[in-house]
């Protein structure tokens, strides 16, 4: 934007989380967009409402989901295109779940106008059986969408949405065979990002195995930003 002021633009913050499903990225960039005051830009929940609409492109992608298998980048690449011109992106935005594959990283670079370098990615780093420990235990609401975990955050009455009283399910992705399947792709298809964005972004590690609160502090402290 040219009539920006420097505050505005040194405050357009675009921000990518990389790392294994069950690092707590979803967690943390939810709760990053909030306290940077700019829109989280979510392609797992932007397919689920888009499949739930039964949309052209949710109708494309619900086989993958169904699955367990990943969407084609060009269908995720259109769905981000699409929202981050939004003009409420302007100021900056969190992307959570995207980009995961080298075409993906390369549409997002495209359609930023290839200046990668604006960029913070932050990597997490989760062990295996913590990840599976994790993923296995969520509990979704079909109606209000409030997410539980049987160990680590589990509802007051088992199986029962504290907010809305509806039975809670298991997401098909997190099924203890598809969670497999995600992890062996993650390994394949989004790991090799690590060393795309090695040279083009700011690239901060963060060890996922901690508290959220731990964790979200990092994050700050690496933003620079006050808590
Ligand atoms: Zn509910």
């Amino acid at each position: 934007m040219a009539d920006a002021s420097p505050r505005e633009r040194r405050a357009a913050v675009r921000v990518i989380f990389l790392g294994p499903p069950g690092a707590g990225k979803g967690t943390q960039a939810a709760r990053l967009a909030a306290h940077l005051g700019v829109p989280k830009v979510g392609t797992g929940e932007m397919l689920r409402d888009a499949i739930a609409k039964e949309t052209p492109l949710g109708n494309k992608a619900h086989p993958y989901m169904e699955a367990g298998n990943l969407v084609p980048d060009d269908l995720l690449v259109a769905l981000v295109r699409e929202r981050i011109a939004e003009p409420d992106c302007a100021r900056g935005f969190v992307l959570d779940g995207f980009p995961r594959t080298l075409p993906q990283a390369k549409g997002l670079e495209e359609m930023t106008g290839g200046d990668a370098h604006a960029w913070v990615v932050f990597r997490f780093e989760v062990p295996r059986d913590e990840l599976m420990r994790r993923l296995s235990g969520r509990r979704w609401c079909p109606r209000c969408q409030a997410t539980y975990h049987v160990v680590n955050d589990p509802p007051k009455r088992k199986g029962i949405c504290d907010v809305c009283g509806t039975a809670l399910v298991q997401r098909e992705d997190d099924r203890e065979s598809v969670v497999a399947h995600r992890l062996q792709e993650y390994e394949e298809r989004t790991r090799p990002l690590i060393e795309y964005y090695r040279t083009r972004a700011r690239m901060l590690a963060i060890d996922g195995n901690r508290s959220k609160d731990e964790v979200f502090r990092d994050l700050l402290h690496a933003l620079e930003v006050p808590a």
